[in-house]
C-alpha cells in the first residue's frame, strides 16, 4: 500500500478516515471483494499506472527563482486517455492526487465514456502569486509533462484554483511545442478556444438529472421536495438554481461563512444576487440566518453536499435527516459514514455518479474539438441527460441485482467495465 502523511490537525482515527487514498482503497476493496475480482486485476487497478513528479523552476516577479513541485498521476488508461483536473494549492499531496486520479477512472467508467482516470496538482499558493507567476508555473509544468499528456494520452481540465485561463495557457504551451494548434489537449477551455457550451452548468445539471431519477424511484414529487445545499459555488449554486427551476424547494443553503433557511423555499438566483452585492449569503432578507454546523442536519428530502470532502463522517452521520444524498462534491461522505447512512436507509447517489456531469460534458468538448464541429447547448444538455439517466439506471440495477448500496454498486459497475477492458486488451509484455 502506498501511503504518505495526510493533512495535519486530526486525531489518528479521523486522519485515517479522512485520508483520500485509504478512502478510495476501502471502496475499491469492497467492490473488488463483491465482484470476486482476481488477484492480478486487483494488483493492476490497486496502483496508479503512472506517476510523474516534476520540480519546476520559475522566476518570480521580484526576480527571485523558486522551485515548485507538481504531480501528474494516470491511474488507468485501459478504457481511453487519462482524464482529470489539475489543482493548484499549498497543501496538495501525492496521496490526494492518486486518490483523485483513481476516482476519475471509476467516474468515467460509471458514465461509460471512453476515458481512464488522471489528476494533477502543483504545490503553490495562488493567493500570493501574480497572474504572470501563475502563467509561468502553468507553462513550465505543461512543458515538463509534454511526454505524458496529449489528446490521445492524458487530457487535463480545471480543478481547485485553476480555470479557463489556466487551460488556455496549457493549450497554447502544448500547441507551441507541437507546432500545431491542438485544442483537444485540455477541456474546460474558454468557448472561443474550443470549449463546450453547457460546460459551466454541467455538473450541477448532472446532479439535477440523477436527483430527479432518485425522486422517481422513491415515489417523491419534485414539487414536494425539500432540498438543503451545502456549498453555493459552481456545483452547488448551479444545482440549486436548476432544482429550484424544476419545482423543488431549496429550504437551506450552507456556505463556509454561514447558512440561510426558509422552510417555504429560497430563490437561488435572488440569493446569488444578494451575495454579489454583499459578499455573503448571510443577511439575505428572504431567509433566516442559522448555524452552519447544525444546518447539515435539517429535516429534508434531498441533501446536496457540494462544498468539499469528508463533511459527513463517522461522528455526525447518525444526525443526518434526509431521504436522498446527492454527492455534488467529491468524497463528501467517508467510508465509515456510508455504513451509518445505509443503516438509516438514506438513498445515496455516490459522487462518481452524481457529479459525473462535468466530466461527461468535458468528453463532449474533447469530441467537438476533435471533430472541429461545435454543438448547441440544447444538444449538449440532451446528450448529458441521456448519459446521466442511463448511468443512474445501470447503478441502481447493479445495486438491486447484487443487494448492495448504490456506492458499492457504482464501484462494482465501474470496476467491472475497467477490468473487462484490461482483459480484452491483455497484458503487453
Ligand atoms: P467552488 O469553489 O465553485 O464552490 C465550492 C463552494 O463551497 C464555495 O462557494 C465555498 O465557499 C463553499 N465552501 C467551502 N467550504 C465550505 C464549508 N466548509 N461549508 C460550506 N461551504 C463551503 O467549487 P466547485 O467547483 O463547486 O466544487 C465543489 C466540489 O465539487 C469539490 O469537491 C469538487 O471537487 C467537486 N466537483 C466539481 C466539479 C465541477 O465541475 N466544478 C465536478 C465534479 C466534482
Amino acid at each position: 500500500m502506498i501511503l504518505e502523511a495526510t493533512k495535519p490537525g486530526l486525531d489518528e482515527s479521523m486522519e485515517r478516515e479522512f485520508n483520500p487514498w485509504l478512502s478510495a482503497e476501502a471502496r475499491f476493496d469492497e467492490a473488488a471483494d463483491r465482484l470476486g475480482l482476481d488477484e492480478g486485476l486487483r494488483k493492476i487497478l490497486g496502483a496508479p499506472a503512472l506517476e510523474v513528479t516534476v520540480h519546476i523552476p520559475v522566476q518570480l516577479d521580484d526576480g527571485r527563482l523558486e522551485v515548485f513541485t507538481g504531480y501528474r498521476v494516470q491511474h488507468s488508461i485501459a478504457r481511453g486517455p487519462a482524464k482529470g483536473g489539475i489543482r493548484f494549492a499549498p497543501d496538495v499531496t501525492l496521496d490526494e492526487v492518486r486518490a483523485l486520479a483513481s476516482w476519475m477512472t471509476w467516474k468515467c467508467a460509471v458514465v461509460n465514456i471512453p476515458f481512464g482516470g488522471g489528476k494533477g496538482g502543483v504545490i503553490c499558493d495562488p493567493a500570493v502569486l501574480s497572474q504572470g507567476e501563475l502563467e509561468r508555473i502553468t507553462r513550465r509544468y505543461t512543458a515538463e509533462l509534454m511526454d505524458f499528456i496529449g489528446p490521445e494520452r492524458d487530457v487535463p481540465a480545471p480543478d481547485m484554483n485553476t480555470n479557463e485561463q489556466t487551460m488556455a495557457w496549457i493549450m497554447d504551451t502544448y500547441s507551441m511545442h507541437k507546432r500545431a494548434t491542438m485544442n483537444a489537449i485540455v477541456t474546460g477551455k474558454p468557448l472561443n478556444l474550443g470549449g463546450s457550451r453547457g460546460r459551466v452548468e454541467a455538473t450541477g445539471r448532472g446532479c439535477l438529472f440523477v436527483t430527479l431519477q432518485a425522486l422517481k424511484k422513491l415515489h417523491l414529487e419534485p414539487s414536494k421536495t425539500k432540498v438543503v445545499v451545502q456549498g453555493f459555488g459552481n456545483v452547488g449554486g448551479k444545482a440549486a438554481k436548476l432544482m429550484h427551476r424544476s419545482g423543488m424547494k431549496i429550504i437551506c443553503v450552507i456556505e463556509y461563512d454561514g447558512a440561510v433557511f426558509n422552510p417555504n423555499g429560497i430563490d437561488p438566483e435572488a440569493l446569488q444576487r444578494h451575495r454579489a452585492e454583499t459578499g455573503s449569503i448571510t443577511g439575505y432578507p428572504e431567509a433566516e440566518d442559522i448555524d452552519k454546523q447544525e444546518a447539515l442536519f435539517l429535516d429534508c428530502d434531498v441533501l446536496v453536499p457540494a462544498a468539499k470532502e469528508n463533511v459527513i463522517h463517522s461522528r455526525n452521520a447518525d444526525r443526518i435527516r434526509t431521504r436522498i444524498i446527492c454527492e455534488g462534491a467529491n468524497g463528501p461522505c467517508t467510508a465509515p459514514a456510508d455504513k451509518i447512512l445505509a443503516e438509516k436507509g438514506v438513498f445515496v447517489i455516490p459522487d462518481i455518479l452524481a457529479n459525473a456531469g462535468g466530466v461527461t460534458v468535458s468528453y463532449f468538448e474533447w469530441v467537438q474539438d476533435r471533430q472541429g464541429y461545435f454543438w448547441n447547448e440544447q444538444l449538449v444538455n440532451g446528450r448529458l441527460e441521456e448519459i446521466m439517466v442511463d448511468a443512474f439506471r445501470d447503478v441502481v440495477k447493479f445495486a438491486e441485482a447484487h443487494q448492495v448500496n448504490n456506492r458499492t454498486a457504482a464501484y462494482m459497475l465501474a470496476l467491472d467495465r475497467v477490468a473487462f477492458a484490461i482483459k480484452l486488451r491483455g497484458i503487453y509484455a
